[in-house]
């Protein structure tokens, strides 16, 4: 099978690049492993999240910021080609803080980052009774809440169907079921064995945990590694919630989301009653309400993340037309991956700052 471009990969950053690269005009051909795959993007919280990112890395606050200016954009497109709706809004997110040192400590790591953006980053902190007449639902014991008007979220999974439907409808191609096994250079371009044999200009690896040991195949270091996140479905309840948070959500139909652990259990996605209980004692501190709710299902999925927990974006000096794109916040940059990082790939137009995300940080 020939292509221009091969895409190993396709959950979200795999489908977000291929929907942009397809709508270029581009010959793109995605094969992916399927379900006995670890697949961040079918378990994930849904988020468009932009408060407390790039800590630490100024280029990647700008890079969220920018992914969340895009969003609207992106969101309107998929749905009026695809019909998919995609449950998605952004009028704000709040981040809840259970003690003074939590309060603090957030504050101080926003205000890093706005230092980092020149003071471009709108976010407050708001008190207890300030935050009680956003959200009365509150519970008493909650001490307050960053706020910022760019956060958001959507439904991942019809994010997931409305990538892959626009895709085949731009003329893109899907391998499912097939584990790429071995990248080989040629003489111009590569040879990727997935079953069948694909050769293409480009390859680009959006292969998740997978990516590691694909990397040195094109010559790049790709030490991605798991940390493990559990999410609790409560029954729908009429709406109530106005505002995602990190711990809690109201999704479109209703149904109750809770989850923000973190956990380091190397490639284990198995559920911990402990860690259920944990994630849902806070959230009924957050809303007492919740305890009346009953829950209807859990699961735990495994984040992609890097050692520093940027993204990784890299083409191959060894193997030039090689790519690497990895990340762990995969719906909130859908919007920049979709529509900036495929031109990149597609036509060598990299976005501002993007060298500071090369995995060659961590060879030395
Ligand atoms: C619990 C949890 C909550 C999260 N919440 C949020 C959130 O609120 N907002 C946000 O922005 N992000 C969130 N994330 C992160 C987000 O889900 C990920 O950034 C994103 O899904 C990563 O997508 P991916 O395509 O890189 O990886 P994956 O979804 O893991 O996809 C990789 C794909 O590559 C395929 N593959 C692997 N190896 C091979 C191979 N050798 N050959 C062929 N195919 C291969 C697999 O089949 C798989 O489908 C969360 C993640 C978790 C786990």
């Amino acid at each position: 099978m020939q292509t221009q471009i091969t895409i190993i990969g396709g959950g979200i950053l795999g489908l977000s690049i291929a929907w942009g690269l397809a709508r270029a005009g581009k010959d793109v051909v995605v094969v992916d492993e399927g379900d006995q795959a670890f697949r961040a993007s079918r378990g994930n919280f849904g988020l468009v999240w932009v408060q407390g990112k790039g800590h630490g890395m100024h280029q990647y606050a700008k890079w969220t910021r920018q992914s969340a200016t895009l969003w609207p954009e992106l969101s309107r497109e998929l749905e009026e080609t695809t019909g998919v709706q995609l449950e998605y809004s952004q009028k704000g997110g709040v981040d809840f803080c259970l003690s003074d040192t939590e309060a603090e400590e957030r504050v101080n790591m926003l205000n890093g980052i706005r230092s980092g953006l020149a003071g471009d980053y709108p976010f407050e902190y708001l008190d207890h009774s300030q935050l009680k007449k956003l959200i009365p639902e509150i519970g008493p014991t909650v001490t307050g809440a960053t706020w910022t008007d760019m956060d958001g979220h959507v439904n991942p999974l019809y994010l997931l169907r409305a990538l892959y439907a626009g895709f085949l409808a731009n003329g893109g191609k899907v391998i499912n079921n097939q584990t790429v096994s071995h990248i080989e250079k040629r003489q111009s371009g590569f040879s990727v064995s997935a079953g069948i044999t694909i050769e293409s200009e480009k390859v680009v690896l959006c292969a998740g945990l997978g990516n590691k040991s694909l990397g040195p195949m094109v010559g790049m270091n790709v030490p991605v590694m798991p940390n493990r996140g559990h999410i609790m479905v409560c029954e729908r309840v009429a709406p109530f919630m106005t505002y995602p948070s990190v711990q809690i959500r109201q999704v479109g139909e209703g149904v109750v989301q809770i989850g923000d652990s973190k956990e380091d259990v190397g490639l284990n996605d198995g559920t911990s009653t402990n860690v259920l209980a944990n994630i849902a004692r806070r959230a009924i501190k957050i809303y007492p309400l919740l305890a009346h709710l009953r829950t209807v299902r859990s699961w735990a999925a495994l984040r992609v993340m890097s050692p520093d927990g940027f993204p990784i974006y890299q083409q191959s000096t060894t193997h030039p037309g090689a790519f690497v794109v990895t990340c762990h916040s995969g719906i909130t940059l859908a919007a920049a991956h979709a529509l900036l990082l495929s031109q990149w790939i597609a036509a060598d137009v990299q976005p501002n700052n993007l060298e500071s995300f090369s995995g060659d940080r961590f060879s030395i």
